[in-house]
């Protein structure tokens, strides 16, 4: 079976006070051991979440650059964090394809960057509500995920963070079928274009308002792995979500 996978994407929100808090928080907290933890501070803070959390929970970057080293003013490379003991980068968050117009030929070329320097990727997706009343959904994320299909071909070290724009950040969360309807065609579309093992064995998170309160009904239909959480990952809830299936 796929192990469950909680992340806490912190976005550009804490200080070092906060950070410790919420490091704290987590060590001393009783978290299910068949739960994949991992938590996305922003990368001021990487080093000072990863000294201080306790072995068993991983950090990730909130993004990565995908040239080795050089002259790339306010860009941090893989050898970088992985030498910093960080295992994970999110790749494709929306707010970097929309506020920061990263395209989807710069998402796979991070996310080929980051699996080849050792990285375990954590890849989103997700459309914009015109999308979705558009009857758009599955193409848009396909073809996000296309871009990476095409030039990074063993899924292994990824997860894929299914999370619709209009979830995220506004108290809106997907329903249960809306979120595993999508799950079950990216399951699909994963069979085809990658491999039936790839379908089997990679994590599908949902990300989008989700909360200690409607985590748990997420967390049972069968093609939702896990949860990429905002805002409720800066609260002491965020334990709450992470045994969502306990
Ligand atoms: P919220 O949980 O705050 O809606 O954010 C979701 C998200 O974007 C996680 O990456």
């Amino acid at each position: 079976g796929r192990q469950f996978f909680v992340g806490g994407n912190f976005k550009m929100n804490g200080n070092i006070n906060t950070i410790r808090n919420i490091v704290q928080n987590l060590n001393e907290a009783k978290l299910d051991p068949n739960v994949e933890v991992v938590i996305a501070p922003p990368s001021l803070y990487l080093l000072l979440a990863r000294e201080h959390l306790r072995k068993g929970i991983e950090v990730a970057a909130q993004n990565v650059f995908d040239k080795p080293n050089g002259a790339f003013t306010g860009e941090i490379s893989v050898d970088q964090l992985k030498e910093s003991g960080i295992t994970w980068t999110l790749v494709g968050h929306s707010e970097r394809r929309v506020i920061l117009q990263e395209d989807d030929a710069f998402v796979a070329s991070k996310t080929k960057a980051a699996l080849d320097g050792g990285l375990g990727v954590i890849l989103c997706c997700g459309e914009s509500l015109d999308q979705r009343e558009a009857g758009k959904t599955i193409e848009v994320v396909t073809t996000q995920l296309k871009a990476v299909a095409e030039v990074v071909h063993d899924w292994s070290k990824i997860v894929i963070a299914y999370e619709p724009i209009w979830a995220i950040g506004t108290g809106k969360v997907a329903t249960t079928q809306q979120a595993q309807e999508v799950h079950e065609e990216i399951r699909r579309w994963l069979a085809t274009a990658i491999s039936p093992e790839a379908a089997e064995n990679t994590r599908i998170l949902y990300g989008g308002s989700v909360t200690e309160k409607n985590c748990g009904d997420l967390a049972k239909q069968p093609d939702i792995d896990g949860f990429l959480v905002g805002g409720a990952s800066l609260k002491p809830a965020f334990v709450d979500i992470i045994n969502a299936k306990s």
